[in-house]
């Protein structure tokens, strides 16, 4: 008889991966068994692998180098100490014993714990209204009392917003979204928090993505694009003023990501947003926070594109 992975035992895996590829950090799917033998249902020959690594650790013949079982093994070490430290660390954080707390400290954390509850409600009333980005704005004015917690449910909350760009954002929409994060990223510029909010940055990179993709492949609408790109911007900006090397290598990293996206030989409709997500790419180091100089036809679409999307977000009940 096959013995399977038992789910307590699937969940211990996936828990202690944090529910990560070992080998890219991209989402875990597959649980594979480490030295081959699907019957060693031992903890240790288990690991959490992305369907890509998953294919690569079991292939057999072929040219490509199998991933070995001692390689996976070294990275799941480093994974699972990984999160082990990421887990402590906010234990530490969160969890200062109450009796060292200061009636100022006390106030701060009810406050933020109020505060999360108002976003958590405008979530609903987001979903409620059928994705109406419009109902994010009062989350503006929470930003003045924003830290790392408030900023970070607020980036989770718009990168999954940036995720249904495709169910009809608008220009407006995208505007509201790159102002949002403008509030919210960084949460302070003081520079011994910079390691929290390099954690955030990220974050704010895959909502570039989101708005700029779905905008460009499933809406067609450069406008939308180019507001999410000012997001990029905005966190190459910030790598520029922490001079954080590894930063703007995400973002140009994510800028050839969306790029590769584009390039789809079913598609040949997709000429214009190739050249727009250039443009945007190679303004990076322009100081300014506006628009990149562009050619005059992608201009004027643009700009059309613009003006039709906000005049219909102005006639709409
Ligand atoms: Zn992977």
């Amino acid at each position: 008889m096959t013995k399977t992975v038992t789910p307590k035992l699937a969940a211990e895996v996936m828990y202690k991966a944090d529910i990560l590829c070992c080998i890219c950090r991209d989402r875990g799917d597959h649980i594979h068994h480490v030295d081959g033998d699907n019957q060693n249902n031992h903890f240790d020959n288990l690991v959490l692998l992305c369907f890509d690594h998953h294919h690569e650790a079991s292939i057999t013949g072929g040219l490509r180098r199998k991933l070995s079982a001692e390689l996976i093994v070294r990275y799941r070490e480093e994974l699972y100490e990984f999160n082990q430290k990421k887990r402590q660390h906010l234990l530490e954080q969160f969890d200062t014993p109450i009796f060292q707390l200061t009636s100022e400290s006390l106030l701060k954390s009810s406050l933020t714990a109020l505060l999360i509850i108002e976003i958590e409600k405008t979530k609903e009333e987001y979903y409620q209204s059928e994705r109406n980005v419009e109902v994010l704005h009062q989350i503006i004015k929470y930003s003045a009392y924003t830290n790392e917690r408030i900023s970070y449910v607020v980036l989770s909350l718009l990168y999954e917003v940036s995720g249904n760009t495709r169910y009809g954002l608008t220009t407006n929409g995208a505007i509201l979204i790159g102002s949002l994060v403008e509030h919210y990223f960084p949460f302070s510029y003081e520079k011994d928090r910079m390691p929290e909010n390099l954690g955030l940055a990220t974050q704010c990179i895959n909502i570039a993505f989101g708005i700029s993709y779905d905008a460009l492949i499933w809406l067609n609408n450069l406008s939308i694009a180019s507001w999410g790109m000012m997001i990029y911007k905005h966190i190459y900006k910030y790598g520029k003023h922490i001079g954080s090397e590894a930063l703007l290598e995400e973002v140009v990293k994510s800028f050839d990501e969306l790029i590769g996206t584009l390039n789809r030989p079913e598609r040949n409709d997709l000429d214009q947003a190739i050249q727009l997500v250039s443009c945007f790419k190679n303004d990076l180091n322009r100081r300014r926070m506006d628009f990149p100089d562009l050619p005059h036809d992608l201009f004027e679409i643009v700009r059309s594109q613009s003006n039709k999307d906000r005049n219909l977000s102005n006639t709409s009940p």
